[in-house]
């Protein structure tokens, strides 16, 4: 197999021994509890380490970042091993995946993450994480709008969010202007790349231009039952 995590030249022997052991330990907790529907090697450095490390151009050496709804690590802990300068926090509401999100940190010595078992919305008020980060990141969470309430709150004025999606996803990103406007953001670049030859991806770039009022997030329920779009 050719490794695609070579078409990347801002990996160095050691990142790809990283990912091969991120690889080996994914495989092996994936057999025993569901964390991921992509099973296979081929898969995994495809479909959630490539995917993940699009977005590296598009990050400062030093960021701070927030990753809501990393799941099994993305692209969190794929862009602490590629970038070891930024630091960041992953944010996880299913415990079995912070705890194996934890064995990788553990496992591959990455002492630029922090993995916490939380709800985005329940941390975004704390002084501790609002408007704190100079970037927040998504991936396979939400549609645009409720990924915008669930990140912008975490970013300062002049930082940005990451959102992955499909290239298809036209009208969603369209239907969340309005949403994304009331939260201080505003839609700057589309990056689009593809894996596979075939299906284009994109990665959506949402500066912070003004503070999000405080009363976002709302509960998950309003977030989900009243879309601000
Ligand atoms: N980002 C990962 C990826 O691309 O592989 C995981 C995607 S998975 C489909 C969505 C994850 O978001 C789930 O693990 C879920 O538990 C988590 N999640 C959903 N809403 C969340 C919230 N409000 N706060 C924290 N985690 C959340």
């Amino acid at each position: 197999m050719n490794d695609p995590l070579k078409q990347f030249s801002f990996l160095d022997d050691d990142m790809i021994e990283k990912f091969d052991k991120f690889t080996e330990i994914l495989i092996e907790e994936n057999a025993k509890i569901n964390l991921t529907g992509i099973k296979d090697a081929e898969g995994i450095r495809l479909k959630h380490f490539v995917d993940s490390l699009w977005a590296v151009d598009l990050i400062e050496k030093n960021a701070e970042i927030i990753d809501v709804g990393s799941g099994a690590g993305f692209p969190s802990l794929a862009l602490a091993i590629a970038m070891p300068n930024t630091h960041i926090l992953s944010v996880e509401s299913t415990g079995k995946k912070v705890k194996f999100q934890q064995r990788i940190i553990d496992a591959l010595s990455l002492s630029n993450a922090t993995v916490i078992n939380k709800r985005a919305e329940d941390i975004a008020n704390s002084a501790q994480y609002r408007e704190s980060f100079d970037i927040a990141v998504g991936r396979a969470v939400a549609n645009l709008s409720v990924l915008a309430e669930l990140l912008l709150p975490f970013v300062h004025v002049g930082g940005k969010m990451l959102a992955w999606k499909s290239i298809k996803a036209e009208d969603e990103i369209s239907d969340a202007k309005k949403a994304i406007k009331i939260l201080g953001g505003k839609i700057r670049i589309v990056k689009e790349y593809t894996l596979t030859g075939e299906e284009e991806l994109i990665i959506i770039v949402i500066e912070k231009i003004k503070n999000t009022p405080a009363k976002y997030p709302r509960e998950f329920k309003s977030i989900k039952s009243q879309p601000l779009c």
